[in-house]
This record gives structure tokens, C-alpha cells and sequence, in this order.
């Protein structure tokens, strides 16, 4: 996301050399470099005891296929918090140990995805108005259910070779 304006006071912003950064965009009434950044999303498989994953229903994400917790960092918040809010928020189950996969930059959507691995215990779903549907399904999952393209089916090849 590239920055015109001052974000705090709304100058024209102008660039400036800043130590081992380089040329970076700064606010001349703020005094102060205004950085760019792209959003931060993670991305997590839920895995409870029965070494089950749920996947979701999401029609604005994907009428075909099945999609991974996902939600967007909230400033404040560590990356661990964002993830542990959004599982229990979209699917109501409460995790309880995080492993962090990888991450990697989406240039369509312009945005760093964290993804992790959740393991939980296996509670009553409970759906956010965002999920249309969710089930457990028994890892090794049919890939098909995943949309080649996407974000999950890439953490789904990455979780395969751990
Ligand atoms: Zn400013």
C-alpha cells in the first residue's frame, strides 16, 4: 500500500533518506518517516484430537471450495492473538497450542498471510455470520476440496511435508 498523504495529518508526503533504509516516504509536518506496509492476515488449520481439520464454507471467498480460518491482524494485537480470536470468532473453538508454519506475500491481495497450525479440542461449532458452513474432516484430506490457486491448498502442501 503506497502513501501520498500523511496518514496523521494529512501533508503531502515527500521522501527522505533514512539510515540503512534508504529513500522512505516522510512527513515534513509530523517529522516523521511514514513506512510502508500491506496489511497482515493469518491463515491457520484447525486440528483437534482426532487429528481432524475443519474446513469452512465461505461463499464470498469461494463458491466451490473449502477455506482455512483466516482473518485480518488488528493493530495491537501479537500475530498468536489474532489467530487464537479469529478461530474462536469464525468457528467457536478455543485453541490450544499454536505452531507457526510460514508466511508469504500475496501480491494480488497485497497482503503478508502468518500461518500457523492449531491444534483444539473438538467443541460444538459455533459460526460466525462470515462462515455459511464447517466440518471436521480426517487428514489426509481429498485435495480437490481445496482450490488449487489458494491460500490454503498452499499451507495444506506445506503442512505435507512436516
Ligand atoms: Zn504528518
Amino acid at each position: 500500500m503506497k502513501s501520498i498523504y500523511c496518514p496523521h495529518c494529512g501533508q503531502l508526503l515527500h521522501t527522505k533518506e533514512i539510515g540503512d533504509e534508504g529513500l522512505v516516504p516522510f512527513c515534513e509536518g509530523c517529522h516523521k518517516p511514514i513506512f510502508e506496509h500491506s496489511p497482515v492476515c493469518i491463515l491457520t488449520m484447525v486440528i483437534n484430537e482426532y487429528n481432524e481439520v475443519a474446513l469452512l464454507k465461505q461463499d464470498y471467498v469461494s463458491k466451490q471450495h473449502l477455506v482455512f480460518v483466516a482473518g485480518y491482524y488488528k493493530p495491537g494485537e501479537s500475530a498468536e492473538n489474532t489467530v487464537k480470536r479469529e478461530v474462536y470468532e469464525e468457528i467457536g473453538q478455543t485453541v490450544d497450542e499454536l505452531t507457526y508454519l510460514e508466511s508469504f506475500y500475496h501480491e494480488r491481495l497485497d497482503t503478508l498471510f502468518l500461518c500457523y497450525i492449531s491444534k483444539v479440542k473438538k467443541a460444538p461449532f459455533k459460526l460466525s455470520s462470515e462462515v455459511d458452513d464447517v466440518n471436521w474432516y480426517l487428514l489426509p484430506i481429498d485435495e480437490s476440496l481445496l482450490n488449487p490457486l489458494g491460500v490454503a491448498y498452499r499451507i495444506y502442501q506445506r503442512y505435507k511435508t512436516l
